[in-house]
């Protein structure tokens, strides 16, 4: 699966191209550098803890729900290459590398992952890409929650966390062993597969409490105390957003940090 994604199409949508560079400084520069997988079973406790859960701000759409008959969610990371959270540590605003990795990047896996799922359902198996669904919803929840002005019904994030692809960090991010700077995308399936173990029992296990995310962050959304907060978070992109249209994103937080290509301290 992992070489399908990697070689989809040739590897060429895996690179900026000519027409939509910045600047021609960044034609034809890599996006990803490999991907790693995980696979989560379909009725993990973690995933079914998610639902209504109102600690977590998520109410997910369980894997049954997505897909009548699922038995294994399929988990994946896609690392930025290197000198995307490189060219973006330090600054106020987002490097143009990253958000070409923000936009060109999600189309790619966006892709990626639709075809490998194409792959999975011309096997004989069914497959649902819930963050290409038309049935994923970002919603208004629990009221008077003040970290978070909105919710999903599915966090990548949180199934990565489950198929043991690694835990949070204080910025919220997952921390992989090829780090937290890229993206992340899942397929709920019903081809059975072996779930992949958790070699963590803490959410935070893998964040070493550095600090550095916190320095970076340029709306000071991150604290130790109460993690992120997603309405600073959010009203900082709504200002990249109106400064970069078509382009949005941050990564601050996963650039310049001991956790943006690695497991901080584990080699
Ligand atoms: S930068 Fe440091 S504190 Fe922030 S998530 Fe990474 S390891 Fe944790
Ligand atoms: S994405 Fe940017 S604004 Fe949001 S928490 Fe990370 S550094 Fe802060």
């Amino acid at each position: 699966m992992l070489d399908f994604l990697i070689a989809f199409e040739g590897g060429s949508l895996n690179t900026i191209s000519e027409d939509v560079a910045k600047s021609p400084a960044y034609a034809g520069k890599r996006l990803y550098e490999g991907a790693i997988c995980g696979v989560a079973a379909a009725d993990d406790a973690v995933i079914v803890s998610l639902k209504a859960n109102k600690e977590a701000n998520l109410d997910m759409t369980q894997p049954e729900e997505w897909l009548p008959g699922a038995k294994s969610v399929l988990s994946f990371f896609l690392p930025f290459a290197r000198w995307i959270p490189e060219e973006n540590a330090g600054g106020d605003w987002p490097s143009d590398g990253w958000l070409h990795g923000r936009i060109e990047g999600q189309a790619f896996s966006s892709q990626a992952i639709a075809a490998l799922a194409g792959k999975i359902r011309e096997a004989g198996y069914g497959a649902v890409v819930p963050s290409l669904d038309p049935r994923l919803k970002v919603f208004m929840k629990y009221a008077g929650y003040p970290e978070s002005l909105f919710t999903v019904n599915w966090s990548e994030r949180h199934i990565a966390f489950a198929a043991g692809l690694g835990t949070f960090g204080l910025s919220r991010g997952i921390i992989t062993e090829k780090g937290m700077a890229g993206r992340f995308m899942s397929i709920v399936t019903t081809l059975p597969l072996v779930p992949t173990p958790r070699p963590y029992s803490d959410l935070l296990e893998y964040c070493v409490k550095c600090g550095a995310c916190i320095r970076n962050c340029p709306p000071q959304a991150i604290t130790v105390e109460r993690l992120k907060d997603h309405k600073l978070c959010d009203e900082y992109l709504v200002a990249v957003r109106k400064k970069e249209e078509p382009y949005y994103g941050c990564g601050k937080c996963q650039s310049g940090v001991p956790c943006a290509s690695r497991i901080p301290g584990r080699g």
